[in-house]
C-alpha cells in the first residue's frame, strides 16, 4: 500500500501518552512488516494544550485535524484542569475537533471476547460473542438543540432542553448504518421513541425510506425502552442500532458494560463523506485519562489499539490488518495476558508496554 495515509495523534493527558505509545509498536510493526505506512504527526490536546498554549485547541492542531486522512485521540482531562476557565477546559477542545470536523456518526462496538466472558455482569453464555455495533447521532438531537436554558418563574426555575432533529440530520447517519450493516450481518435497529416523540415519528419515516434503498438489509423499529430491557434480555439479538445523540449515550453505555471493562472499549466517530467517499474521522478508546493510574504503565491499551483496528477497516478500507490487530487482541487475551483492569485469578499480569510488546509478538505468529 502506498504510504499516503496521513495520521494526527492526539495523546493529550493522563494515559493518552501511555497507551498511544503502544499503538506507535503496532505501526512500527506494520510498516516493517506489512509494509503499511503511515505519514505520523502528533500534537497536543485538552490539558497537554492548556499547559502549553492555553486553550485545549489551538487553531493550528485543528487545521492538521482537517487536513488528514484520521486523527486518533487519547484522552483529555485530569484534576489539574479541573477549574480552568469553562471554555478552555480539556473537553472544549474535543468538542470542538467534534463539530468543526462535522463527526455527526458515533460508532460504539461492544464486543465481548470469549476470555472476558466472565467479566461482564451478565451471565456468560449472554454475552459470550457478542459482537454490536451501536451508530449514534452525535451533533444533534437534546445535547444541541435550542432553546437550552434554565429560567426564573415565580416559585422556582424552568430548565429546558430542545430535542430536535431535521430529516437531513436523520437521513445521513441512518445511512451510514445501513452501509455498515450491509458489510455485517445485514441486520438493522433503528431505536426511538415514536410512540411518545415527534422526532422519534421523524426518525422511524426517515429510517424507513431509507430503508427502501437497502432492499438487502432487514430494518426493524424499536423504542429505546424496550431496546434497554432487550439490551440486557438477550443481547445478541443486535448487530447494528441506529439511534439519537441522547439514546444513544445511554444504550451504547450500557452495551458497553456488557463487555465487562472500560480498557477495552474503541470507538470511532465519522462525517458523511465527500465525493470522492473520503470521511473525516477521529478515532479513540471510550474511556477517560484515568488519573489514578496516569504515569504508573498500568494503563490497558487494547481499547486505543482497538481504535486504531477500527481506523484500519474504516478510513482506510484495510479490514485485513483491522482483522489481524483484532485477532492479535483475542489471542493475547487468550494466552492469559492482562493489565490490571481485567485481572482474572491465575492470569500473568502486565504493565501497559508489556501488553504492546506481547501484542506484537503475537501479531509476527500470526503474520508468519
Ligand atoms: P476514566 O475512564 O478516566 O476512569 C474510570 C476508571 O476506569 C478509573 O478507575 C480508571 O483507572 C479506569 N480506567 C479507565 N481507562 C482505563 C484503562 N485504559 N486501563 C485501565 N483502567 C482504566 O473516567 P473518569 O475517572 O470519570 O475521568 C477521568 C478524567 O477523564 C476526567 O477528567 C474526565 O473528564 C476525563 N474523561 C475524558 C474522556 C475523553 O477524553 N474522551 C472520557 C471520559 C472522561
Amino acid at each position: 500500500m502506498a504510504a499516503n495515509k496521513k495520521l494526527l495523534f492526539l495523546p493529550g493527558d493522563g494515559i493518552g501518552p501511555e497507551v498511544m505509545a503502544q499503538v506507535r509498536k503496532v505501526i512500527d510493526w506494520l510498516d516493517n512488516r506489512r509494509h503499511v505506512s503511515f505519514e505520523l504527526e502528533e500534537d497536543l490536546v485538552g490539558g497537554a494544550a492548556i499547559d502549553a498554549h492555553g486553550t485545549s485547541l489551538t487553531d493550528a492542531t485543528l487545521d492538521k485535524a482537517m487536513n488528514v486522512d484520521a486523527v486518533l485521540l487519547g484522552a483529555v482531562g485530569g484534576p489539574k484542569w479541573d477549574n480552568v476557565a469553562r471554555d478552555i477546559r480539556p473537553e472544549a477542545g474535543l468538542l470542538t475537533l467534534r463539530k468543526d470536523m462535522d463527526l455527526f456518526a458515533n460508532l460504539r462496538p461492544a464486543n465481548c471476547l470469549p476470555s472476558l466472558a466472565d467479566a461482564s455482569s451478565l451471565k456468560e453464555d449472554l454475552v459470550s460473542g457478542l459482537d454490536i455495533l451501536i451508530v449514534r447521532e452525535s451533533t444533534g438531537g437534546a445535547y444541541f438543540g435550542q432553546p437550552k436554558m434554565i429560567e426564573d418563574i415565580e416559585g422556582g426555575q424552568r430548565a429546558v432542553d430542545t430535542q430536535v432533529y431535521t430529516t437531513a440530520e436523520i437521513e445521513r447517519v441512518c445511512r451510514v448504518a445501513f452501509d455498515l450493516a450491509e458489510k455485517r450481518s445485514g441486520k438493522l435497529h433503528s431505536v426511538e421513541k415514536a410512540n411518545v416523540m415527534e422526532t422519534g415519528v421523524l426518525w422511524r419515516q426517515v429510517a424507513t425510506e431509507i430503508g427502501k434503498e437497502f432492499s438487502g438489509i432487514e430494518l426493524q423499529h424499536m423504542y429505546a425502552d424496550n431496546c434497554a430491557m432487550q439490551l440486557v434480555r438477550a443481547p445478541k439479538q443486535f448487530d447494528v442500532i441506529v439511534t439519537d445523540n441522547l439514546f444513544g449515550d445511554i444504550l451504547s453505555d450500557c452495551a458497553a458494560m456488557l463487555t465487562g471493562s472500560l480498557g477495552m472499549l474503541p470507538s470511532a466517530t465519522l462525517s458523511g463523506a465527500d465525493q470522492s467517499g473520503r470521511r473525516r474521522a477521529m478515532y479513540e478508546p471510550v474511556h477517560g485519562s484515568a488519573p489514578d493510574i496516569a504515569g504508573k504503565d498500568k494503563a490497558n491499551p487494547l481499547a486505543t489499539i482497538l481504535s486504531f483496528a477500527m481506523m484500519l477497516r474504516y478510513s482506510f478500507d484495510d479490514g485485513n490488518n483491522a482483522d489481524l490487530i483484532e485477532d492479535a487482541v483475542k489471542n493475547t487475551l487468550g494466552r492469559g495476558i492482562r493489565t490490571g483492569d481485567i485481572m482474572q485469578e491465575g492470569m500473568e499480569l502486565v504493565s501497559c508496554s508489556q501488553m504492546g510488546q506481547a501484542l506484537t509478538e503475537e501479531l509476527d505468529k500470526l503474520a508468519a
